[in-house]
């Protein structure tokens, strides 16, 4: 079956489903009798409500509650019904791209991880993209119908109004993709794209540890360093996608590393993994104290062990690198004044001695009166979070349950089968 969005003529009934719709995805489970109460509509009419959703896919029966409603009868409880339809979340990252199949509960049914290879350009990346998503599509054996649509989330500066990736400084050649329009030509489905970081958040948001936070930071660390940022409860994204480059804060006016984006003295040139890379291969060289740099090239599994082993040079760069991102963290509990701040990325594999690390930066670094007051943590949704972030904005933007104004109301609507 297809859902779609309609703007049109829609009736108080409409609205009213949709209401039903929105309590029992974010209660879970729920009774009849519940929903009746919380949005002061009649018993019967209720009823025939959920009896419509429930014939249109969208909400179930999973039988009956523990405690007895007030007439002694033990309620029927309904939920959300996941399977109603699918999802593709996509992330394209630096070094990697995820494909993941999920349900509309974000439930990954099926996953691929593929090598970005972004020296390749845009078109062959997009076209490998384009192959592995109809092969996860076969592989599922899912309906193509029964999928809601695409999410993306890409690494750099992205319009998700105008579906474009405007620039990338860690992937070669992306200026002014038309990223949305190419995917919704060559795979036949609704897409919606957002940058990395954002996508993060938003998965934080519905599923992880800001699940009841109005006002957090999502800092992603790797190549790239950015953020995604909720204030309010609400995505902040700038005019043109740009808020949150956190990494381009020039914070080093003596620096002259050039960065990814062409600046010198971001932030990225300070914490970015792969300069740390560079900067411990470098200095191990010199020194001649590895024979790991010396044999097939460093790589950041390689950072892990020596960190954790204490080696001297790992360990005094790896500090390093969590201090300024400890500055850049300050920068951003000053501008948005968060409540909870929330790392992602390579750097977690470092663990709570580099996180140790970044709080004492961010103590050192803050006004002193509030100095210890933010919650610093690293993410629990694992290496995923980016897929499930992606499918979630696709659900947003489909069911689009959290509008309250009428002008603005969208109703899920089930067209033919
Ligand atoms: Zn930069």
């Amino acid at each position: 079956m297809i859902y779609r969005k309609e703007k049109n003529n829609i009736s108080l009934k409409e609205i009213n489903k949709k209401n039903i719709l929105k309590i029992v995805i974010d209660v879970g489970q729920i009774s009849r009798i519940d929903i009746s109460r919380q949005l002061k509509i009649s018993r019967p009419t209720t009823s025939a409500y959920i009896g419509e959703l429930i014939e249109e896919g969208l909400v179930e029966e999973i039988g009956k509650s523990d405690s007895t409603s007030s007439g002694g009868k033990k309620a029927v409880l309904l939920q959300f019904r996941v399977r109603a339809g699918y999802i593709l979340g996509v992330m394209i990252g630096v070094k990697n791209i995820r494909i993941a199949l999920t349900d509309l509960g974000s439930n990954i049914i099926e996953i691929i991880k593929i090598p970005t290879e972004e020296w390749l350009g845009p078109d062959a990346v997009i076209d490998k993209l384009v192959k592995n998503i109809k092969e996860i599509i076969k592989k599922s054996r899912i309906n193509k119908e029964e999928i809601i649509g695409v999410g993306i989330g890409a690494t750099g500066l992205v319009d998700s109004k105008k579906g474009l990736v405007i620039f990338s400084p860690n992937l070669n050649g992306w200026n002014n993709i038309k990223l949305k329009e190419i995917i919704e030509r060559k795979i036949g489905l609704p897409a919606f794209i957002e940058n990395e970081c954002r996508v993060q958040a938003i998965a934080e948001k519905k599923y992880g540890l800001a699940k009841n936070i109005k006002n957090f930071v999502c800092v992603e660390t790797g190549t790239g360093i950015g953020t995604g940022v909720f204030i309010d409860n609400r995505l902040v994204s700038g005019d043109k996608g740009m808020a949150g480059e956190v990494g381009h804060i020039i914070t080093n006016l003596a620096g002259n590393r050039v960065c990814h984006c062409g600046n010198t003295g971001c932030l990225e040139t300070l914490c970015s993994t792969s300069y740390l890379l560079e900067d411990i291969a470098d200095e191990m060289k010199k020194s001649g104290s590895s024979s790991r740099s010396s044999k097939s090239g460093l790589k950041l599994e390689d950072l892990y062990d020596l960190y954790n082993q204490g080696n001297e040079i790992a360990t005094v760069n790896i500090d390093k690198n969590a201090e300024y991102l400890g500055i850049g963290i300050s920068n951003t509990i000053k501008m948005f004044n968060p409540e909870l701040i929330i790392i992602h990325g390579e750097v977690i594999k470092f663990g709570e001695k580099y996180l140790k690390k970044v709080k004492e930066s961010v103590s050192k670094n803050t006004f002193p009166e509030v100095k210890d007051d933010y919650n610093i943590q690293f993410s629990e949704m694992g290496d995923n979070v980016g897929v499930i972030g992606a499918a979630s904005i696709v659900f947003n933007n489909i069911f689009d349950l959290d509008s309250s104004s009428v002008a603005g109301h969208y109703i899920v609507k089930k067209i033919i089968t």
